[in-house]
């Protein structure tokens, strides 16, 4: 018996991860017979059939610690989201739609801003500022010019990371800085992501060191937040956390209702962008909302 990650998935065969090396399996029967699906991601237990060959069969699924939609990929640790600080510009919008989508499923998010290089004035400071104050993780590099990339490997250590960003803004880069194989193994990460925005594609895992794991994250450049109430937005904003439930009206929607604990603390705890997106996308939910009634 072997234990190991599925890092792909095709055709009915499981590609599976160990310490023996990567052996192609197949699902025992009950599986089908119990209605699981074994997923990228999955911890598994094995017994090989032929070592020379790397077949295996695929024996037992180890409990699941979460799920990502889409792709569909279980025990993600992280999600890395990738910004340039500039060329392009980091688009704070777009970053907080990424967080939310990360908050709906239960994702840690960490924030990397990549090209500090390139950036005289530091205004990627601003954003490190606001993002710590909201309660993430946030690490400012240069892919190009190694700087801070130590300290951004330990982040993948022993995890299944994520990746998510626009085009342009280095993920290729630093997933070559993690290991410099995964983009001659498989093209590059995000032209992957690309091609994932128009076909349904396997995920696949890719090992970039021992018990580390990347996978493009397709799902995370969607941008519709759409699936969402207007009244559960609230929660995907960590910092609002303390606040909510203490407003004077309950289901309190922190816009102009007057003793609201949210708004109190918009400018000190509660960074004034970050609720100014909030007021942006739940607007944008409300009319989703609206125009689904019609
Ligand atoms: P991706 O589309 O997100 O995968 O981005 P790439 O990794 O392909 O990088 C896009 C462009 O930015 C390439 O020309 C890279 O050489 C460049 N680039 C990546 N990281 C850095 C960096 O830290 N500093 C600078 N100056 N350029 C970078
Ligand atoms: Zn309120």
């Amino acid at each position: 018996m072997l234990k190991g990650t599925i890092v792909k998935g095709i055709g009915g065969f499981y590609y599976v991860d160990t310490e023996g090396g990567i052996y192609e399996c197949r699902a025992r029967g009950k599986f089908r017979k119990e209605k699981i699906t074994p997923l990228v991601g999955d911890y598994v237990e094995i017994s090989v059939i032929d070592e020379s060959k790397k077949t295996g069969s695929l024996d037992e699924i180890l409990p699941r610690k979460n799920m990502m939609i889409r792709p569909k990929v279980a025990n993600v640790d992280q999600v890395i989201i990738v910004f340039a600080a500039v060329i392009p510009d980091i688009n704070a919008d777009l970053l907080d739609r990424f967080l939310v989508l990360a908050e709906m499923q239960s994702i840690n998010a960490v924030i990397c801003i990549n090209k500090i290089d390139l950036d005289k004035d530091e205004k990627y400071k601003k954003y490190i500022e606001i993002y710590e104050r909201a309660g993430y993780r946030i690490i400012a590099v240069s892919a190009l010019e190694s700087i801070n990339t130590e300290e951004l490997k330990k982040i993948f250590e022993g995890k299944i990371t994520a990746f998510a960003g626009p085009s342009g803004v280095g993920k290729s880069s630093i997933a070559n800085i993690l290991n410099p194989d995964i983009n001659a193994q498989t093209g590059d990460v995000s032209r992957k992501i690309e091609r994932g925005k128009h076909t349904t594609r396997h995920a696949e895992l890719m090992q970039i060191f021992e018990n580390s794991y990347i996978v493009d994250s397709p799902g995370f450049t969607s941008l519709s937040i759409e699936d969402i109430l207007s009244e559960e937005l609230e929660n995907y904003f960590p910092e609002f956390k303390p606040y909510l439930g203490g407003c004077y009206f309950t289901g309190c929607s922190h816009i102009k209702e007057p003793d609201c604990r949210v708004k109190e603390h918009v400018g000190d705890e509660i960074p004034q962008e970050r609720y100014d997106r909030y007021l942006t996308f739940y607007d944008e939910l409300k009319n989703v909302y609206r125009e689904r009634k019609k």
